[in-house]
């Protein structure tokens, strides 16, 4: 099948260590998704406020058991590139590794990963083509002075009650009222559909070197915070020691500042076990302005962070029957030209 005006986009000569542009992006998952039919899907998420499309992929196989997801979204602030170039990286590193790494095989058995490369797409744009500091949204209000709402101060989670700003100048507008923003809509319908199946919840940003988990606001606890606090050091942990990066771990109001109407918070309050906030690279000495020649570094640990969580997150909900008959396969599978299958049914016993 070809695509006019994509077809010459080649993926294997695509650049994961450089920043692209909103239109190459879009172009880039149209080609992973023809690419790999059998493992990728091409949807739709929404609109924004611009009524450019929202678009996000989805990886696993297809299955007839209900399956758990991993949603990440990347750009939900316009001049965090790194953001972007990340998600980009993540799909790059699972489809090049599904085939032959067995964890990763069992992972898309088990769970569709909802990637949404560019979530801010009017505020990316912006950034790439007017002021590379943009942070918010495009939207503007009757009455208002400035455009743009901070998408990351617009969910339904104690909504401008702490570190947001009802000044529409403000950098951390939180907008007219909780989920105002079109592109924070689609991101809630979606999550609020699928709110049993989602098992964890990444959302990508920089910088600060960070992991942060709910809550921003310093009254609320999470109900799981040890075990939030645990597996995010663990990933900090994995993330050192791939370059020596060191990531602080804790929640925002403890590590950071207090903040509300986030969608890491948002997504704890819907009942999602593990939700995370990642700022990657740098601590300050290029801040937004993250050197090209620090993307792959960059992406190499947070990769090794975010599949630590997933190995972990995997593991809690398809441990036991689930995981053995995932295991089953993957040995059959593999090993179907030694053995035939009844030689392993007395070797693995499946419990309930
Ligand atoms: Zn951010």
């Amino acid at each position: 099948m070809q695509v006019p005006g994509i077809h010459t986009l080649s993926l294997d000569s695509y650049n994961y260590s450089t920043y692209h542009p909103a239109d190459q992006i879009t172009n880039w998952m149209v080609e992973v998704a023809l690419r790999h039919p059998d493992v990728v899907q091409l949807h739709l998420l929404g609109q924004t406020y611009e009524k450019k499309n929202i678009l996000y992929l989805k990886i696993g196989n297809r299955s007839e058991q209900p399956k758990k997801i991993i949603w990440m979204d990347c750009g939900i602030h316009a001049r965090e590139w790194i953001s972007p170039a990340f998600c980009q990286w993540f799909v790059k590193e699972i489809l090049q590794t599904y085939k032959s790494d067995a964890k990763v095989s069992r992972y898309l058995q088990d769970m569709d990963f909802y990637i949404v490369p560019v979530l801010n797409i009017d505020g990316y744009i912006y950034s790439w083509q007017t002021n590379r500091l943009w942070r918010k949204s495009r939207s503007i209000y009757p009455g208002n002075a400035c455009f743009g709402t901070d998408l990351n101060r617009n969910f339904d989670s104690a909504w401008c009650s702490v570190g947001a700003s009802r000044d529409p100048c403000s950098e951390t507008y939180c907008g007219p009222r909780a989920e105002s923003e079109s592109e924070v809509k689609a991101v809630a319908n979606l999550v609020r559909s699928r709110k049993a199946d989602i098992v964890c919840f990444f959302t990508i940003h920089s910088y600060g070197q960070l992991i942060l988990m709910p809550y921003g606001h310093p009254d609320k606890n999470a109900s799981n915070f040890k075990e939030l606090l645990d597996l995010g050091l663990r990933a900090a942990e994995a993330i050192k020691k791939k370059h020596g990066t060191t990531y602080r771990v804790g929640p925002p109001s403890s590590i950071l500042y207090n903040n509300s109407g986030s969608s890491r918070d948002w997504a704890r309050d819907m009942g999602i076990p593990f939700s995370y906030t990642l700022e990657l690279r740098d601590n300050g000495t290029h801040g937004f302005l993250l050197p090209e020649e620090q993307i792959e570094a960059t992406c190499q640990e947070a990769q090794a962070g975010v599949m630590l969580i997933v190995e972990s997150v995997h593991a809690k909900y398809f441990s036991g029957a689930t995981a053995l008959a995932s295991l089953w396969l993957t040995i059959t599978a593999s090993y179907s030209h030694v053995f035939h299958y009844s030689d392993l049914s007395h070797a693995i016993v499946i419990k309930s």
